[in-house]
């Protein structure tokens, strides 16, 4: 049984704006937060297995970032070519880049991928994988301690896939069968598949309704991207005379279980059948900025009642894994058209945190309460460049526009310590400079 006590911590809920305590324990057993407060310490001090002690004082304690949308296999394109606009990038370094992986570079760039979110305080992960080796995604998130959704990537289109990176519907589709076998539900839970059509263009019409059936029948996230680019949105309204969205809702895709990423160049109808599914957005800034892709009118997407979350999308375009960018991006972005009133530092904190949970149905909305699972980041305000935060009641403000990785003390997943500040290796995860350059060697050398 794991026991852990993280001790005066300033709890900032995020239930809502008002639900600060500050110099409050925290207990948890086995993932679970069981007390707060003087109701915490004694569970504490009951005797049994050793608890693990985090002292507190003076640091931030809030839900874990989660991460909704993150390209894992892509950490080793970081850096990668500038000037395209998103289908040149597909074609020319993405796909090239992922066919090329081998079993091994894939590990390496899951392992260098999940070891950069943990240090940035990302407690859960939505991940598009790539079409075969898989297994080792899961094996990387499996020593991790993240808690990670994700699995294969389907791509089955003949005209617009290349043909290293295609696998038929049927294919795919008993792939993310083997890999459900396999995996989900695994380490108490925290390993959990996906079905994944990368996006309408290159998934044919068979395999996005064999998708849809598949994700409602063992209800499992759908999670795909749609409307980034208006090349995308051409190419799908010429093959099915439908915008993106549209087709989508049409072949049964949009439901509760699903996950979107972008969602830029959709009008109010599209929104509306996003809203009336419960689906969920996930805004990548960085990655829409890099490309191109144009502005997703988050604000507007939030009055229409869609729920949106927070991702980086893949290293090889944005090139961070980091939440606290996304976050003060999705505040800014929004100002360049609207009010400075449109979406506050508190709403996307919320959008990092609980939205990203509810996007990833991961249960009943994160807590700082019992019952709650004890998925944490700790922040430590006295760190880096975050200092003063005497001008104002509210910590959201320091947290969105001023913090950065820098600031993490410590990440929490379901009751464990998996990253403290200072420690350059996350537990041994983050592969070598050497592992890394290798394994991008011997990509090349397959590429060429
Ligand atoms: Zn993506």
């Amino acid at each position: 049984m794991s026991r852990l006590l993280v001790e005066g911590g300033t709890l900032l809920g995020l239930s809502d704006r008002a639900d600060i305590r500050s110099d409050t324990d925290l207990y948890a057993e086995n993932g679970t937060i069981r007390g707060i407060g003087s109701e915490g310490k004694r569970l504490a001090s009951i005797p049994g297995e050793p608890v693990e002690k985090i002292p507190a004082r003076g640091k931030w304690v809030l839900p874990g970032f989660v991460q909704a949308h993150l390209h894992l296999c892509q950490t080793l394109l970081r850096n990668g070519p500038e000037g395209l606009d998103l289908l040149s990038w597909l074609g020319r370094h993405v796909w090239p880049g992922e066919a090329a992986h081998d079993p091994e570079t894939l590990a390496v760039s899951a392992r260098l991928g999940l070891s950069e979110c943990l240090a940035a305080g990302v407690t859960a992960v939505l991940d598009m994988g790539t079409v075969r080796h898989s297994d080792s995604l899961f094996r990387a998130a499996a020593r991790s301690g993240i808690r990670y959704t994700g699995g294969n990537v389907l791509m089955d289109d003949p005209e617009t896939t290349p043909p290293n990176l295609r696998a038929t519907a049927d294919e795919g589709m008993a792939e993310t069968e083997r890999l459900r076998a396999t995996w989900h539900g695994k380490d108490r839970g925290r390993l959990r598949v996906a079905v994944q059509p990368r996006f309408a263009v290159t998934s044919t019409e068979p395999l996005l309704r064999a998708a849809a059936d598949y994700s409602a029948r063992h209800d499992l996230i759908l999670h795909t991207h749609a409307s980034e680019s208006r090349g995308e949105i051409d190419l799908v309204r010429g093959r099915t005379g439908l915008a993106n969205i549209e087709w989508l809702d049409r072949l049964g895709l949009l439901t509760r279980r699903t996950c979107v990423a972008h969602v830029i160049h959709a009008d109010s109808s599209d929104w509306a059948a996003l809203a009336r599914s419960e689906s969920s957005v996930v805004h990548c800034p960085s990655s829409n900025m890099r490309l191109s892709s144009g502005v997703c009118p988050v604000s507007e997407l939030k009055r229409a009642g869609v729920r949106v979350a927070l991702g980086s999308d893949g290293a090889a375009c944005n090139d961070r894994l980091d939440p606290f960018t996304e976050m003060r991006l999705a505040t800014f972005l929004p100002r360049t058209r609207v009010p400075p009133s449109s979406l506050s530092a508190f709403a996307a904190l919320r959008m990092a945190t609980v939205e990203g949970s509810a996007a990833l149905g991961l249960g009943p909305e994160p807590r700082l309460a019992a019952g709650a699972l004890c998925d944490l980041v700790l922040l430590d305000p006295e760190a880096g460049w975050a200092l003063p935060d005497a001008w104002s009641d509210e910590p959201y403000g320091a947290i969105v526009y001023a913090m950065g990785r820098e600031n993490v003390f410590a990440t929490i997943v379901d009751g464990v310590v998996r990253y403290r500040a200072g420690d350059t290796t996350v537990g041994g995860l983050k592969p070598t400079a050497a592992e890394v350059r290798g394994a991008v060697a011997r990509m090349k050398a397959g590429m060429n």
